[in-house]
């Protein structure tokens, strides 16, 4: 039987220094090349807002040409027997939504899932458990983009193949979007950003009413929810209500 250690590997002992306290992780001088991997203490010094911050500071960071250079070899050795994620995020299939790099992240820090869409299905809600009740991420980002093609198939009742099913975890958020006033089609690209955004809150739903494990953990106060709208058009984010 797998315990949590054994899915999560052996102790970690590595000795970063960065303080998991502050909002955030400093990971390199200016200008060196980091090596930093998250550890247990440093995951447990977490808490949900701090690591909100982070990623809000690292999506700061791409969009003002700092991203942080990394030693990825390094970073494979260090990370290879065990893994502390900050948090997870669900996000799109999209070529252009590059989650690391969104929010300046290197190995070991967040966990990601991707589907078309970005919807939950039991799939996706086991794997958001496992992150976050199993391996302590304190926080699950749910992140619709921009000129979506998932979004825009759903909106045109596309058929094809298996399209057709996976195209049914969307159609509540087109549903949902009637009370959109102007043309609701994908030409429209206020319209259908108004779906992506209605198909993150869904998700959001999702999450709270078919996970009692991770509604716990909200309730707690150990897991925060949020949904986020990503610009591929200038690389921001967008918090939901
Ligand atoms: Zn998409």
């Amino acid at each position: 039987m797998l315990t949590i250690a054994s899915i999560l590997g052996a102790c970690n002992t590595s000795t970063n220094k960065e303080n998991a306290s502050s909002t955030e992780i400093k990971e390199a001088e200016d200008g060196q090349v980091s090596t930093h991997v998250m550890t247990k203490e440093q995951q447990d010094k977490l808490t949900p807002d701090l690591v909100l911050q982070q990623l809000k500071d690292g999506n700061t960071r791409f969009n003002s040409q700092k991203i942080t250079t990394r030693n990825h070899s390094e970073q494979v050795r260090k990370a290879a027997v065990v893994q502390f994620p900050k948090a997870v995020v669900l996000s799109c299939l999209d070529s252009r939504v590059t989650v690391e790099d969104v929010f300046d992240q290197g190995m070991g820090d967040v966990f990601v899932g991707r589907v078309a869409g970005n919807f939950v299905n039991e799939d996706l809600l086991g794997s958001l458990e496992f992150a976050s009740k199993v391996a302590g991420a304190k926080l699950i980002l749910i992140m619709g983009h921009q000129h979506c093609g998932a979004i825009k198939g759903a909106i045109d009742d596309v058929k094809l193949g298996n399209i057709t099913a996976m195209l049914a975890n969307i159609k509540p958020a087109v549903t949902m979007s009637q009370d959109f006033k102007g043309e609701k089609t994908s030409k429209n690209d206020e319209f259908v950003k108004y779906v992506s955004e209605n198909n993150v809150r869904y998700a959001m739903k999702q999450i709270r009413e078919r996970s009692p494990i991770i509604k716990e953990m909200e309730d707690k106060g150990q897991v925060k929810i949020v949904g986020v709208f990503y610009r591929v058009t200038d690389g921001t984010i967008e918090f939901l209500n």
